[in-house]
Parts: C-alpha cells; structure tokens; sequence
C-alpha cells in the first residue's frame, strides 16, 4: 500500500479548514498551518479581555442558498446549530416593523409577493418600481448578470428608476449587508447575484441561517475529522514561504521548520499570498500577478449587553439608519439580560471613531426601532472594527480573482501542485463563507481530482419559466 501523500494548507479559515476535509477524504493526509491560536479566521469568536466572555468577532448569516456552506457545517457535524429564519422584520421606528416572509402556496419567484406587496414602508409606485428590477434580474439570468459586472448597482437601480426612498429602505440594507458595499460602489452582477440566487430562484434560498453557538465552535469536529486521515492542525504557526524548485511547489518554510508535501494549498488573503511567494514562483504562475490589487472594505460589529430584554425579535433589519442589523445573541446573555449586536458594513466611515461615540450613535439606532431599549443603558459595550474584512466588490474585480488551479492556456502556465483558496479567489460568488467552502472545495479537487463543489439548489419551474438560467 502506498502511503498517503500530504498537502500543506497555509491558513485556517474556513477556506482551509474545507479543502483540509475534502483531502482527507480524498486520503490525503492534510497539515493545516493557522498563524493564530485558533481556526475560524475572519469567522471566528474571541475571549473579550474585558468581560471574560467569548464573543464573536461579528454576526454571520447563512443564507438557504448557501448550499456549500451548509454541507461543510454538515461535514462537521454543526448543521443543527444554524437556527433557520424564513421571515425577516424591518423596522420602522417606534417599535413597528414590517414583516418579509415566504408564503408555502406560492412558487418562487412569486413567494414573498404577498408580504412585498404588504411592505408599509414602500409606496406602490415604488414597490411596481422594484417588481419591475426584479423581473429584469429574472429576465437576464446568469449570463446577463455577468454583462453587468463593469458598472455600479446604483446604475442598475437608475436604469430601473428606482427612488432615493427606496433605495435607502429597500436596496441598500440587502445590498450593503451581503456585498460589504455601498450602492454607488457595488459590483452590479455581484448584487444582482444576491436578489438572483437568495430572492428568486427558490423560496428556501432567502431562509436565513443565524448559529446558535458561538462561532469558533462551529470548528470544533474538524480536529477528530483531519486526525483520522493522519493530519494535523497547527495552530500558531506561521507560513514564512511556500518553497519552489522551478516547476513544483515543494514545501512551506515556517516559523518552527520545514514541512515538505505533494502539494500546497494557500488559503490565506492576497496580500498574505504575496509575502509567501518569491519573484521566481509568482513569474512562474499568472494567478499571482495581481495580488496587491485587492482592495479592503470594513465591517463593524457591536456587542451591547443590556440588563433586561429590549427586543423580543430574533433580529431587525433598520432600514435607512447608519446601523443596518441588529440580532439577539442568546449564547452570550446574562441571566435576565439581552446581548443585542448590530452589525455596519461598508463602514468605512466609522473606523476612525472611538468606541464612545460608534455606541452612542448605535444607540441611537437601536433606540429610533426599539422603544424597550428606551432610558436603558448597556451594562457593557464592546465594538469590534474588522478592517480588511471582505475585500472590496467593486467593478470589474472579478478580473482579478485568480482560479484554484492553473489553467492550461495560461500563457505562463501555472504550478500544478499549488491550489489557490479564500473567498477572494473565483468561486463566482461575493466574498462569503459560502464563496470561502466553495473555493476550499475547488483547491482541494485540484489537487486530487476528486469532491469539488457541491449543486446549487435547483431553481424552481416558475422562475426557469420566466428566464432565470444560471448558463
Ligand atoms: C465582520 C465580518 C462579518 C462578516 N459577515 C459575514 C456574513 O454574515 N456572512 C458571510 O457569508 N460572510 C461574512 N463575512 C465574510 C466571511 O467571514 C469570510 O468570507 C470568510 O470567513 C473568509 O474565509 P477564508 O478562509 O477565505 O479567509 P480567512 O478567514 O481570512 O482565513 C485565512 C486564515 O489564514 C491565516 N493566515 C494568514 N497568514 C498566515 C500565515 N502566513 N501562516 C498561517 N496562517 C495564516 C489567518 O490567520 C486566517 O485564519 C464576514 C466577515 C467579517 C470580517
């Protein structure tokens, strides 16, 4: 029997910890390299120093669509840990909310029309404005898309005469919050992609999937599952560089020794890539020609612990305010109290503030929705600013995402044995988890030619009818 041939995986975010448990399966035995003292990375849970309490860095939120992501927490075990969710709750201030939901009766694309067309918060002009956006998403399909990936959503939203109103109430909460980017700056085919794949193309997809544990947990069954294919994980320790004799990659030189393997996987971001590769290696491989292009765009998280229940709802999205989501974290609540964490992407503007003033103006928010909160002050604040958290989904990124492996035509060819993952990469998705496991998924098939991505949920008769095609 010939023994089993080892990968080394540089990172152990969700982009590694994938490609690590589809290897084993593979029987390979796959070494995971995490620089930090935990798995997780950009989805991950912290000990606050202040509380003693372990806190996530922010909210993460599966959608139904997210069928990769789903088979990994599957893989380990964790599924029934994601609590389901297939109504969302708008406020509008004053403690009334609107509701969007999915009525069972109707087939997508038409089963959320009932709760649209009851949606208070939008005139019917606007809501005939949005049906019609909504019909042209339909329209275009997955190839239509694509033709808008050079230009702004916001251009969508003008070609589709949509108003400053609901821009502000309707487009921007959904758009902001999934593509971590203002209207004005969004890819238009990465936003399009969202209302495509989570509002038309079935009624599962839009379900939304919040963890009831924390987030760092969700990992816990990947260690027994590398074991058992003779892996490892290795935890603080740092990749320094991935070795190179010309034509293979031979190893990963780290801060504790060196680790020879069959194969590498980088799972780290572009600008982490960039330092483990020397001149020779990147002017050997197209896909490493453009890592320093990759621009950053924040996300700020707020954990406010009240001292009695301010919200009975599970989550509020807050349309039009600065704070876009607030959610109900039962894993980190003291007895009688509420942890409420709000949630601000695309939140470049508030990376210089201080943390007084981003939970004063937090406050504010959750306040103007929730009238219990009202005269109550938090026990405890703690905001977490992520700086680099997704990178920025602007026009024409796409270009300069590279492929898991290398591509025959390439004119610089490409090395073989070193696989590229991270939500970053193509994976034809934002930057999500869902884009993270699938380019995890992909790194690991290239290397050995089995697994690869999982279906897509299939798209429902009515919506095929209408022109929804993902070809
Ligand atoms: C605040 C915030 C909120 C988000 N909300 C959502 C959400 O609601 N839904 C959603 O789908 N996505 C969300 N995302 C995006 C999601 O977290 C990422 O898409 C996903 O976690 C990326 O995983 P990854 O494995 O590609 O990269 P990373 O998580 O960045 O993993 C890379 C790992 O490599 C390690 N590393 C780096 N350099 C080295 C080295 N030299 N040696 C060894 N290890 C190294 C890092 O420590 C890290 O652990 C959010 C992100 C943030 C930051």
């Amino acid at each position: 029997m010939t023994p089993p041939r080892h990968a080394v995986i540089v990172g152990g975010g969700i982009a590694g910890i994938a490609a690590a448990l589809r290897l084993a399966e593979a029987g390979w035995r796959p070494i995971i390299l995490e620089s930090r003292g935990k798995l997780g990375g950009r989805a991950t849970s912290f000990v606050d120093p202040r509380s003693g309490r372990t806190l996530d860095n922010c909210q993460h939120v599966v959608m139904g669509c997210c069928t990769n992501l789903c088979d990994f927490y599957e893989r380990l075990g964790v599924l029934d840990a994601i609590d389901w969710h297939t109504q969302t709750n708008w406020a509008r201030g004053d403690g009334k909310f609107d509701t969007l939901s999915t009525a069972r009766f109707l087939p997508a694309p038409l089963h959320s029309a009932i709760a649209f067309a009851r949606l208070r918060m939008l005139s019917w002009s606007e809501k005939h404005h949005i049906g019609f956006a909504m019909w042209s998403m339909l329209r275009a399909g997955c190839s239509g898309r694509m033709r808008w990936h050079d230009r702004a959503f916001e251009v969508f939203l003008d070609w589709t005469q949509q108003s400053a109103h609901a821009r502000k109430v309707f487009w921007e909460p959904i758009v902001v919050s999934a593509c971590n980017a203002s209207l004005a700056e969004c890819n238009a085919a990465h936003a399009m992609q969202v209302f495509q794949e989570g509002f038309l193309a079935s009624a599962w997809a839009g379900a939304m999937g919040v963890p009831s544990v924390p987030l760092r947990e969700l990992y816990d069954g990947a260690q027994a599952l590398i074991a058992r294919a003779g892996g490892e994980i290795r935890v603080g320790e740092s990749a320094k560089a991935i070795t190179f004799d010309g034509t293979r990659a031979t190893g990963v030189v780290t801060d504790a020794g060196f680790i020879e393997a069959h194969a590498v996987i980088a799972a780290v971001p572009p600008d982490r890539l960039e330092k483990l590769v020397s001149s020779t290696l990147r002017s050997k491989d197209q896909r490493l020609q453009q890592l320093d292009k990759f621009a950053w765009s924040p996300i700020l998280g707020v954990h406010l612990f009240f001292p009695r229940v301010v919200m009975e709802l599970s989550h509020v999205v807050l349309p039009g305010r600065a704070t876009q989501w607030l959610f109900s974290k039962p894993s980190g609540a003291t007895a009688g109290g509420q942890l409420v964490h709000a949630v601000i992407s695309a939140a470049d503007a508030w990376m210089e503030l201080d943390e007084a003033t981003i939970v004063a103006r937090v406050l504010e928010d959750v306040r103007w929705a929730l009238p219990a909160a009202r005269g109550v002050e938090p026990i405890e604040a703690r905001s977490v600013k992520e700086k680099h958290a997704t990178f920025r989904s602007t026009p024409n990124v796409d270009a300069l995402r590279p492929r898991a492996s290398p591509h025959a035509g390439d004119l610089q060819g490409g090395v073989a044995n070193l696989a590229i993952a991270g939500d970053w990469t193509d994976t034809g998705w934002p930057a999500t988890m869902e884009g993270a496991v699938r380019s995890g998924y992909a790194a690991a098939r290239a290397i050995t030619q089995q697994g690869g991505v999982v279906e897509d949920l299939p798209i429902a008769l009515l919506s095929r009818l209408c022109g929804l095609r993902r070809q």
